[in-house]
């Protein structure tokens, strides 16, 4: 971040400088480089939704409290592997959920079409018909195409002016009292 956007967070937050930059420091390497891999993943977690929602109601368990049923609720994972070798992109199925192998080699925006196409065949098998590219590829279009419009006219509404505008915003939300000068990157 700019110097002016971290000295404004060090005085509306009350944070060092040093511990600003050790948060982004820690968003940076840590953070971002997982959300890079999560792509579409708001698709991924209704698809997970849809298909534990389908096990669960097959049980006829019953949800008597908050601990069973989070402890029910998740029966199905899809995960998105990076590999070499896979071709552009393949899916393993199993019971417990989906595995899709994608190559990392591939441009961004062809990896979000591989793996809607992916999520297609996840989708068609949880539906008890049978897979094909053909629904798959009909499919990677109603997502993608889905995700674009929400990135044209949706997203925009969300976006703020300039970054001291979400500082700002964040600071009325959730007023900062007391200072908080601990070094953070210490180790305890
Ligand atoms: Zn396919």
């Amino acid at each position: 971040m700019e110097r002016d956007i971290c000295e404004k967070m060090c005085a509306e937050f009350k944070v060092s400088e040093n511990n600003c930059r050790e948060i982004e420091k820690y968003y940076d390497t840590v953070i971002l480089p997982k959300i890079k891999t999560k792509y579409l993943s708001h698709l991924v977690a209704s698809i997970e939704e849809l298909i534990n929602r389908k096990m669960l109601e097959d049980n006829k368990k019953k949800l008597e409290n908050i601990d069973e049923a989070l402890k029910s609720v998740r029966r199905y994972s899809i995960l998105l592997v990076p590999g070499n070798g896979v071709g552009k992109a393949k899916t393993y199925s199993s019971r417990f959920g989906a595995a899709v192998y994608y190559n990392p080699k591939n441009e961004t925006t062809d990896l979000r079409i591989l793996i809607a196409h992916e999520l297609g065949h996840v989708v068609s098998e949880h539906r008890g018909k049978t897979s094909s590219d053909n629904f798959s590829n009909v499919f990677a279009f109603l997502a993608i195409n889905g995700k674009d419009k929400f990135y044209k006219t949706k997203a925009p509404t969300f976006q703020f002016e300039s970054e001291v505008e979400i500082i700002s915003n964040i600071s009325a939300l959730c007023p900062i009292l007391t200072e908080d000068q601990t070094d953070i990157s210490r180790k305890k």
